[in-house]
């Protein structure tokens, strides 16, 4: 169904996700993107979120009409010329809402109640000489949300269950049962828990900064599971030092997969290495309707997810 040669796979996918790509389809693979790229009579990009496109790479293929991205954030591609340039974009949206919120849910708690120190704690035998510091009960908690999209809103109905008070802000209020704050500065005014699960745009660069940390203040927590460009790291940095916050589990990074080594020895963090949608099961799904678009777009279909922005 797919042409032979007619898609240009840009990047390493991991194991589990190349062998569905390879038994759905033959892309040309460009791994090395500093290589040349190879011939084809190329209508295609099949690349991950967490590869960037380069515009120059597009520039070079004049015949690309679709870049199919495997991930539900798209700030790898260089939207504005794909716009410009009348080439459609895929994401791979809602596949990846359980495993994202799953981990989420989990970076909270372990956050919050210290879960890996606890383990330290029993391993490296101190339990045995006093017990563990007390924590903080989630129940009662006010929890914030930015973004009150796809994740937002599964990860709100999750949290339903944990007996807290659920307030969300966002570009306009949604028909959801909580509490919408215009700005982000009231939301963290208003929460113990702050949650971040909006999309890195220019209008989320940094949204999160001093002002905002200030606002969450030295009993809130932050937990973000969207974009490392949607919190000022400098400012994040200088509140967790300063015990200006309770602490933040952080799955995504400013500079990845390298984050900045001052996190390291913070007792107040915990560190994931941007692993939201990271479950085989979540892998594969997300793999197929990254294929599926592909299918579509060579069958002159609708696409099951294209972005349109
Ligand atoms: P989505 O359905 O598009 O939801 C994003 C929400 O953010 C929308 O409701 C949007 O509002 C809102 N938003 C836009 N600008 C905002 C702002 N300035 N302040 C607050 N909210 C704002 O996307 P999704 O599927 O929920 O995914 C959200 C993001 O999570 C993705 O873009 C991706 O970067 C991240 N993510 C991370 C992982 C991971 O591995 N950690 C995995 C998956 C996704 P409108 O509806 O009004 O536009």
């Amino acid at each position: 169904m797919i042409p032979v040669n007619s898609v240009l796979q840009v990047g390493h996918f991991p194991e589990i996700m190349q062998a569905e790509i390879d038994r759905r389809l033959s892309p040309v693979r460009h791994l090395n993107l500093d290589a040349p790229i190879p011939s084809g009579n190329f209508e295609a990009i099949l690349i991950r979120s967490n590869t960037k496109l380069p515009q120059s790479l597009i520039q070079q293929i004049p015949s690309i009409r679709l870049v199919a991205t495997c991930g539900v954030g798209y700030d790898n591609l260089p939207l504005p010329y794909l716009k410009a340039n009348n080439i459609k974009a895929s994401n791979t949206p809602g596949v990846l809402n359980d495993a994202v919120c799953e981990l989420a849910i989990g970076m909270m708690l372990s956050l919050m109640r210290r879960i890996p120190e606890s383990q330290e704690y029993v391993k490296s035998s101190a339990w045995s000489k006093a017990p563990f510091k007390l924590t903080t009960t989630l129940a009662g908690k006010r929890v914030g949300i930015a973004g009150m999209g796809r994740i937002g809103q599964d990860l709100a109905q999750r949290l339903e269950p944990f007996k807290v008070k659920i307030a969300y802000t966002g570009p306009s209020p949604k028909k959801v049962p909580y509490t919408y704050y215009q700005s982000i500065q009231e939301l963290a005014k208003a929460s113990d828990v702050l949650f971040l699960a909006c999309p890195a745009t220019s209008k989320t660069e940094k949204l999160v900064n001093a002002k905002v940390l200030d606002a969450l203040g030295p009993s809130g927590y932050l937990i973000n599971i969207a974009r490392g460009s949607v919190v000022d790291e400098v400012a994040l940095l200088d509140a967790l030092q300063h015990n200006q916050i309770a602490g933040a589990a952080l799955d995504v990074f400013d500079n990845e997969p390298n984050p900045n080594s001052a996190f390291f020895s913070l007792n107040n963090v915990l560190l994931t290495p941007h692993i939201g949608s990271a479950t085989s099961e979540t892998r594969i799904a997300m793999t197929n309707l990254a294929v599926d678009n592909l299918e579509a777009f060579f069958t002159q279909q609708p696409l099951p997810s294209e972005v349109n922005n």
